[in-house]
């Protein structure tokens, strides 16, 4: 009998980062999902096996607690979904230090900061590290400008992913920037032509295909490049 490949998945109480764990749940896959806070547990419980942790990825204390508690586990997969879209006028006009701060450290500096802590405890030559991206976060695709904030929020993420990638030199390790699509939750919105199940039924099936490649890929959930 195989063994169950394990993930961690973070930012999981509900949206994509559910239907993620929902996903590989139903593939078999063994997962540790984490959630900020309490009021996203139940869904996650429902789901046999699937072990939950508690994180804010803005706090450094809480990131540093959960390294403590996954000491000596490797995952074949770890992915970074949490994000914000930021204050609702996406104005430059109008932002404050705090929004930015907030939506820039959440989106593009959290993600590295635990991608960078949580690297070595990924499979190396078949694991993948999977970034929650967004294809508004390419600078060459002028699509979304009335989500300018949000969008630069991803550019950074991009940025921050490839410098963070040259970091790891020839670890083996496959990193992917992912686009889910415009997908229905709480941040896309009713009006999205996807739906939850669909995004992550793609998004596992290029985890899948992408694992052992190594690189790093700016793809969506259907395996397609987009420019950076
Ligand atoms: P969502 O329904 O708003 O869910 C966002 C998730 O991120 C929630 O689980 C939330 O936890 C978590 N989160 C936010 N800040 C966090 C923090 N500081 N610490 C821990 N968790 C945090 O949005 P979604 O549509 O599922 O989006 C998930 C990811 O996909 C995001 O990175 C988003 O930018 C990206 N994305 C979405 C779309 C789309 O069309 N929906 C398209 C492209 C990219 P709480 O429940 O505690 O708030």
């Amino acid at each position: 009998m195989t063994q169950a490949k394990t993930a961690l998945i973070i930012g999981a109480s509900r949206g994509l980062g559910l239907g993620l764990v929902q996903q590989l749940h139903a593939d078999g896959w063994q997962v540790t999902a984490s959630v900020r806070s309490q009021a996203g547990v139940e869904a996650l419980q429902a789901l046999p096996g699937v072990k939950i942790e508690q994180l804010d990825i803005n706090d450094g204390a809480q990131v540093s607690a959960l390294q403590q508690r996954l000491q000596g586990q490797v995952f074949d997969l770890l992915f970074i979904n949490a994000g914000v879209s930021g204050p609702a006028h996406q104005s430059v006009e109008q932002a404050t230090i705090e929004e930015i701060g907030q939506l820039f450290f959440t989106n593009a500096i959290a993600p590295i900061r635990l991608a960078q802590r949580f690297a070595p405890q990924v499979k190396s030559a078949s694991g993948v590290l999977a970034f929650m991206s967004s294809v508004l976060g390419s600078v060459a695709i002028p699509e979304g400008n009335n989500m300018a904030l949000y969008k630069a929020s991803k550019a950074a993420l991009n940025s921050m992913t490839n410098s963070f990638v040259c970091e790891l030199e020839d670890s083996g390790l496959t990193v992917l920037s992912l686009h889910p699509g415009w997908v229905k939750t709480d941040m896309g919105g009713e009006g999205a032509p996807l739906d939850v199940q669909t995004s992550c039924k793609g998004l596992v099936e290029q985890i899948n295909k992408q694992a052992g490649q190594g690189g790093h890929r700016f793809i969506d959930y259907q395996g397609t490049s987009i420019p950076w």
